[in-house]
């Protein structure tokens, strides 16, 4: 019985909560007894909070036997270590965050336990959720629980959310918390075979989320099915004032409202996403997405937005720019890692940010200060926000036309860890199909939509209009229908 209940998806989960099939309490342990048994080989969890999830699942209990049970009540939630959690150990995966215990909560996850979810633990992910693999972490390496048919080698997960979708895709939790700034949830959604949303850009609070780059930075849910990130999405969204570019919008009941009627609707398809040498398989799946569209009503529409051979450049100044300036703050004195606390304050600065963060960190700081330099600011961090509006004005031009867009998420399926870029400009070329949206700062949801020949799993992605997160659901939840996609990764 235990495991299975690890196999439930958060509505079934929800279901059976309420018609006392199983407790809030036997929820949280046959989760965090399949973390325990497995987090050696997937390396997913940083910090494992078993007492406060034991504690958190009674309360729930009660609040289900007085008939008080909120939206997520009792449901076990995975949490990206990069949102603070009061008084529980919070790194951003990085050795500079060392022994970091937030005095505060973050908004996102102060949502999410007022609704009632039961938190398991915390989320490996890359530095500072600067990554594509999940292979920046000061705490290791995440393994994939997909493996190529006949291969035993380990695949990486995805970044920067690679904790999050490993534990998704393994059955550890039915949903984890994530944050997209290029790419961070659709990317390893689409490498674990499972769900992924990053809603428009001020949908959730940023407050209290370990800030990578402002402008761009979004959490968003993974799950397993589409109906749960609709679940997800309404516990998570909201207006904040503590947040100056949270959106105050009323938030929708995005479950209530999910329909998965196709018919009549009109679907992009950017010619730009299919540039000479796609990648067979992601072209195949692609173009079955759009042959289920079509016969199910909706009406294809060739679209171009000729901008987006720009964005990924122009991601790369925008982000390090921010990062450089958000990261300014961890110097020894404040937070976590001090080193040479008997040296000079320069010096304890210098080698305590020497000591701390990673090569992928390092790198972008230096590109960021480079580019913000009073020499080199107009030549390229101007030029790059000027860009990000022609990519944004692509958008908005070519919603006037369609409903959403349809694209691959990834150029490629999972790769292995032997995998060497001949430099880091190889690893950025990942997020070339969710760069763009993050610029415009639009809705876009990955889900899965076939295999490779290999057998690893491959996301679509779509793309709404900002705010129109529910169109971007819709769409969803009938593509997931129509796909059918039920294969699973091997047990361990
Ligand atoms: N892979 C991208 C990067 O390395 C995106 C990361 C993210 O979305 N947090 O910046």
């Amino acid at each position: 019985m235990s495991t299975e209940l690890c196999n439930f998806t958060l509505a079934q989960m929800r279901d059976g909560l309420k018609t006392k099939e199983f407790s809030a309490s036997e929820l949280a342990k046959a989760h965090l007894d399949e973390i325990e048994r497995t987090n050696d080989h997937y390396n997913a969890f940083i910090t494992i909070t078993r007492d406060k999830a034991m504690e958190m699942a009674k309360d729930s209990d009660d609040r289900l036997a007085r008939g008080e049970g909120k939206a997520i009540e009792g449901i076990p939630v995975g949490v990206k270590d990069l949102f603070c959690t009061k008084g529980t150990l919070t790194t951003a995966a990085s050795h500079i965050l060392e022994g970091f215990k937030p005095e505060y909560e973050s908004t996102i996850t102060q949502n999410i336990w007022n609704a009632g979810g039961v938190m398991l633990g915390k989320l490996n992910l890359d530095e500072f959720a600067m990554g594509s693999a999940n292979i920046t972490s000061y705490y290791g390496n995440v393994i994939n629980p997909w493996k190529k048919s006949g291969s035993d080698a380990n695949l990486v997960p995805g970044g920067s959310s690679g904790g999050s979708a490993t534990a998704v895709a393994a059955n550890l939790t039915p949903i984890a918390l994530g944050t997209d700034t290029g790419g961070s949830i659709r990317q390893p959604a689409s490498f674990c075979g499972i769900v992924g949303i990053k809603p428009t850009y001020g949908r959730c609070s940023r407050w209290g989320t370990i800030a990578f780059a402002s402008s761009l930075d979004q959490a968003g849910p993974i799950t397993r099915t589409v109906r749960d990130s609709a679940i997800m999405l309404s516990v998570m969204c909201g207006h904040d004032a503590k947040d100056s570019t949270s959106a105050n919008l009323a938030v929708p009941d995005f479950e209530a409202l999910l329909k998965a009627d196709v018919k009549g609707k009109k679907i992009g398809i950017p010619k730009e996403y299919r540039p000479d040498g796609i990648n067979a398989d992601v072209l195949r799946v692609w173009d079955n997405g759009i042959k289920l569209l079509k016969e199910a009503g909706a009406e294809i529409i060739d679209i171009s937005l000729p901008h987006t051979k720009y964005a990924l450049a122009t991601y790369y100044i925008v982000a390090p720019a921010e990062c450089s300036s958000n990261l300014a703050r961890y110097d020894g004195v404040r937070f976590g890692l001090r080193v040479g606390g008997d040296k000079s304050l320069t010096e304890m600065y210098e080698l305590t940010r020497a000591a701390g963060f990673g090569a992928e960190v390092k790198r972008r700081i230096m590109i960021g200060t480079y580019v913000l330099s009073a020499g080199y600011y107009d030549a390229y961090y101007k030029k790059a926000q000027r860009i990000r509006f022609l990519i944004a004005e692509d958008f908005r031009k070519v919603f006037e036309k369609v409903d959403v867009i349809l694209t691959p998420t990834t150029p490629s399926a999972a790769f292995g860890f032997d995998y060497k870029p001949s430099n880091p400009v190889e690893m950025y070329l990942n997020d070339v199909f969710t760069v763009p949206t993050s610029l415009a700062g639009l809705p876009a949801i990955s889900i899965p939509a076939g295999l490779n020949k290999d057998g690893l799993p491959l996301g679509l992605q779509l793309i709404g209009k900002a705010f129109d997160e529910q169109e971007v659901l819709n769409m969803a939840y009938g593509l997931e229908k129509m796909i059918g996609f039920t294969t699973k990764p091997q047990k361990i």
